[in-house]
């Protein structure tokens, strides 16, 4: 299995996991030309895609995904509650809605739905041996149960706390992202990898936020709290990133 970035930030978020010849999007929350350009340059084409699985409705999640379906006649993914959340950001697409509480196939795929815990429905997705959880206030039950079977992750390191209370955000939003319904602190993603990462080949911290964090606060963050050996690697909110092999 191979994974590839091709965006994560507060700014838009897109990963490609691609086993055997089926390629699946994990969100798709940049422009479909720009999802595209990306792919190309890390030598993939979107015409290649077999499905787009939606974690939640926020535009840095599904921007491109409407897009991409029609363009490419590819089903979007989605629990009932979030396709019927996203329903109207997507336009017309053919949706394949799933039970959030079951796995599904997708030709022959294991898919697997993991609670998180936003603002509006949400869940992250195990694939394989990997998984990608982002856009969860807190470190969900099933989230903590499913780490220690994975090889690789992509998880939310969205920012640093003391940034955030100290930052230019008014009250509200910052009380909205520091609670359990916001977005996973560096010391929040940290501490869990360090905890249940045991048997993690790579960790890819992605979902950073452009004005409470930066990719130096979170190596910084990881070092200092994750002992175990494991490769780890800051997303860029700016570009694609490289490949990860299972
Ligand atoms: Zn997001
Ligand atoms: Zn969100």
């Amino acid at each position: 299995m191979e994974i590839s970035v091709i965006a994560s930030g507060s700014n838009g978020n897109c990963c490609l996991v691609e086993e055997k010849d089926i390629s699946l999007l994990i969100d798709a929350g940049k422009s479909g030309r720009e999802i595209e350009q990306r792919m190309q340059r890390l030598g993939k084409s979107a015409e290649d895609i077999d499905g787009i699985l939606i974690t939640h409705s926020h535009s840095d999640h599904i921007s491109g995904a409407g897009v991409l379906a029609r363009r490419y006649g590819v089903p979007i993914y989605a629990s009932k509650e979030i396709y019927s959340e996203s329903r109207f950001k997507l336009g017309d697409v053919e949706a394949r809605e799933f039970d959030v509480k079951r796995n599904f196939k997708i030709k022959g795929l294991d898919v697997k739905p993991i609670a998180t815990s936003h603002n509006v429905s949400s869940c992250g997705y195990v694939i394989g041996n990997f998984g990608l959880f982002t856009d969860t206030g807190k470190v969900t039950k099933q989230v903590e149960d499913t780490l220690p079977k994975l090889k690789g992750v992509l998880l939310e390191s969205n920012h640093d706390i003391d940034m955030v209370l100290n930052g230019p955000y008014p009250v509200f939003l910052k009380q909205w992202i520091l609670s359990d319904k916001g977005h996973l602190s560096n010391l929040h993603a940290s501490s869990l990898l360090q905890a249940k990462g045991k048997n993690l080949n790579f960790a890819l911290l992605g979902h950073l936020s452009g004005n409470n964090n930066t990719p130096e606060v979170v190596k910084e963050a990881f070092e200092t709290l994750v002992k175990r050996k494991m490769d780890f690697s800051v997303c860029s909110r700016d570009n694609e990133s490289g490949k990860w092999e299972i």
